[in-house]
């Protein structure tokens, strides 16, 4: 395809590497913009479905984790989970590239999206929406002086 060249105007072809007239790389240019486009349609594609199991706790609301005591023992306590909240469900999103577990701090920073698939929070799970739950307690709200199971 013909287009003109970003910086002289010229007719170039958008796999040209470099304008014959002015030397600007074309194809890279091209190429960078439609990365661009692709990013901004996938952000602004993103939306909230519904829930899905926290991968941090695997559902369950805390996380198990070993200490040692004053003793020297090791011992296995557990945590409640921050990303959760205790519940053992995330936010469901999606968009363009598939579907995410989001935590609820992450959420409004995701949908609008500020935050990267990389960030604190947001976890990529494929490309079809889960709808499996793995813990009949996920979802409930655990209260902090009850000891998990
Ligand atoms: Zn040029
Ligand atoms: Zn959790």
């Amino acid at each position: 395809m013909l287009i003109p060249c970003p910086e002289c105007e010229r007719q170039v072809s958008d796999r040209a590497k470099a304008c014959p007239d002015c030397g600007f790389p074309v194809a890279e240019h091209v190429a960078e913009q439609k990365r661009e486009a692709e990013l901004a349609a996938r952000l602004a594609s993103r939306e909230r479905v519904g829930e899905i199991d926290c991968p941090r706790c695997e559902a369950r609301g805390f996380c198990y984790f070993e200490a040692k005591n004053e003793h020297g023992e090791t011992r296995q306590l557990f945590t409640w989970c921050e990303d959760c909240k205790h519940s053992g469900r995330l936010h469901q999103c999606r968009d363009l590239g598939g579907y995410y577990a989001v935590s609820h701090a992450a959420l409004e920073g995701f949908i609008a999206g500020e935050l990267d698939v990389e960030s604190e929070g947001v976890t990529f799970v494929g490309e079809a929406e889960v709808v499996e739950h793995r813990y009949d307690r996920a979802g409930e709200v655990w209260d902090d002086d009850e000891t998990p199971g």
